[in-house]
């Protein structure tokens, strides 16, 4: 395929290492002579010519920012016939030859869309905190959002355990509970709520009085995903409390600040991975795929397959909890 011009963007919930994604996009296009353009605010921008040139010394001194320097969007018009159409009669008049897209689902769905509608070659980068994209082991942005929750968590515990009480910790993840996983094994919780899994609220509190709070073990920390099956955080507190009132349970809800922050080393380099993988494979001509990592390698997947699978939780982890929290 013709590879003169590429345009990136951002889109979606933004995560750490956006921007360490788009240094490398924008890096790895000049290194190989490509001329790129930046479109603010995603698929918005893209819709109301919101084009900036980049170049190689457009993107320094960002690989260590959280959240995005060309801005993120969700875009109600893209998702019309006649946004995308002036979406791609504006990559056009900036003779745009291939479109790399950073986001999650929804991104990939508007990109593989635009695809099949208009021949514009289109790669994906899955850049989310909630890890829940089939196709990539780890997205950009997880481990940094898993290590800001853990990091409140581990603050949290200190205080807990001064006081014996039971706090319930709501993590981000309204469809996938990777976030709460993770951070609930890192942290050493007690148990973890999931949008995958079902725990009666009965079956918590079973599993809070076996170890006690009354005998040696001096706090209980739940991590709830925002998404699990019993409500947030708050709605279970109160469904426990009406079955039980003798525990002081206090909520914590960590929210968007597990969205900020400097992008961890992990994120940094998935990021620069990722984003170079994405100019090589078109390159290699490759179209209406998502860039990831499976097994420490780069994997590509079809985007279609991206959207329409979803991402498992590991058997294994969830074992863990188990054995770990007794
Ligand atoms: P994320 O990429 O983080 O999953 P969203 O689900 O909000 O975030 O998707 C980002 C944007 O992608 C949406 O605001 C919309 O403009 C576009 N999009 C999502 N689904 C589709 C679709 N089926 N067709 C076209 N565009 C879509």
């Amino acid at each position: 395929m013709k590879l003169s011009k590429i345009a990136v963007f951002t889109s979606g919930g933004d995560s750490p290492g956006m921007n360490a994604a788009l240094r490398a996009v924008v890096r790895a296009a000049r290194y190989y002579g490509i001329e790129v353009e930046g479109i603010y605010r995603g698929y918005e921008g893209m819709i109301d010519d919101d084009f900036v040139p980049l170049d190689e010394r457009s993107v320094a001194r960002i690989v260590d920012k959280g959240g995005t320097i060309i801005k993120s969007a969700r875009s109600v018009a893209f998702k019309t016939k006649e946004g995308r159409q002036k979406a791609f009669d504006n990559l056009k008049k900036h003779q745009i030859d291939a479109l790399i897209g950073i986001g999650g689902d929804g991104t990939f769905r508007g990109l593989h869309a635009f695809n099949l509608e208009f021949g514009m070659p289109v790669i994906g980068l899955p850049g989310t905190i909630d890890n829940d994209i089939v196709g990539s082991d780890y997205t950009i942005g997880f481990d940094t959002a898993s290590n800001t929750a853990i990091e409140a968590i581990d603050k949290i515990r200190d205080t807990a355990t001064s006081h014996n009480r039971l706090f319930l910790i709501e993590v981000m993840g309204r469809d996938a509970g990777f976030i709460a996983l993770r951070s609930a094994i890192a942290s050493g919780a007690k148990a973890v709520m999931l949008p995958e899994t079902h725990t009666e609220p009965s079956e918590l509190l079973a599993k809070i009085k076996q170890s006690g709070l009354n005998k040696r073990k001096t706090s209980n920390i739940v991590i709830v995903s925002e998404g699990n099956k019993n409500g947030n955080a708050s709605e279970l507190a109160e469904e426990l409390k009406s079955m039980d009132d003798s525990f002081d349970i206090k909520v914590t809800v960590l929210g968007h600040i597990q969205r900020g922050g400097k992008p961890s080393a992990y994120d940094r380099l998935l990021a620069s991975r990722l984003g170079v993988g994405a100019i090589e494979a078109l390159r290699q001509g490759q179209n209406d795929i998502m860039v990831g990592v499976r097994n420490e390698k780069l994997a590509y997947t079809p985007l279609e397959k991206a959207t329409k699978e979803h991402h498992r939780l590991q058997d294994e982890m969830l074992h863990l909890i188990e054995i770990l929290s007794i």
